[in-house]
């Protein structure tokens, strides 16, 4: 119950109120994510500089959760560095399909809100679409 009462109130706060929802002036990186069986289309951008993520901001329409999930991502990979960003990213998507530890989990902070969406097959798309694209990103930015 308390977890069920975290998990609405985080989502709706971050729905109603993102912190990180607006155009980035002069991004460096920027990219979209898009995940077709929901309907969400979001574009992440990046102030990337010496292997630090500096600034990050993302636009975009979708549902509740991928809103909540790419607010909630930039929140806690501003100012890391790539490797704190994906060490963060693998335990995000590893904690979506059940296999993150609770040490692990707390490691997201508001991103273990949404654990329980490991429960729900049809949002998990949702939930790992920022994640998935800031993954991307930053697996290109090293080329
Ligand atoms: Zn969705």
């Amino acid at each position: 119950m308390a977890e069920r009462t975290f998990y609405n109130e985080v989502l709706t706060d971050h729905n109603l109120h993102p912190d990180n929802k607006y155009h980035l002036k002069d991004p460096n990186l920027v990219k979209e994510g898009v995940n077709p069986s929901c309907g969400d289309d979001i574009v992440l951008q990046l102030n990337y500089k010496d292997g630090v993520i500096e600034d990050a901001s993302f636009v975009g329409e979708g549902c509740a959760i991928s809103q909540a999930s790419a607010d909630i991502m930039i929140n806690l990979v501003l100012g890391k560095t790539k490797e704190e960003a994906m060490h963060l990213s693998d335990i995000f998507l590893r904690m979506i399909q059940g296999e993150a530890s609770d040490d692990e989990i707390k490691e997201l902070e508001e991103g273990a809100a949404l654990q329980d969406i490991s429960h729900m097959p049809a949002r998990v798309k949702c939930a790992v679409l920022g994640w998935r694209t800031l993954n991307e990103m930053l697996k290109e930015a090293s080329e």
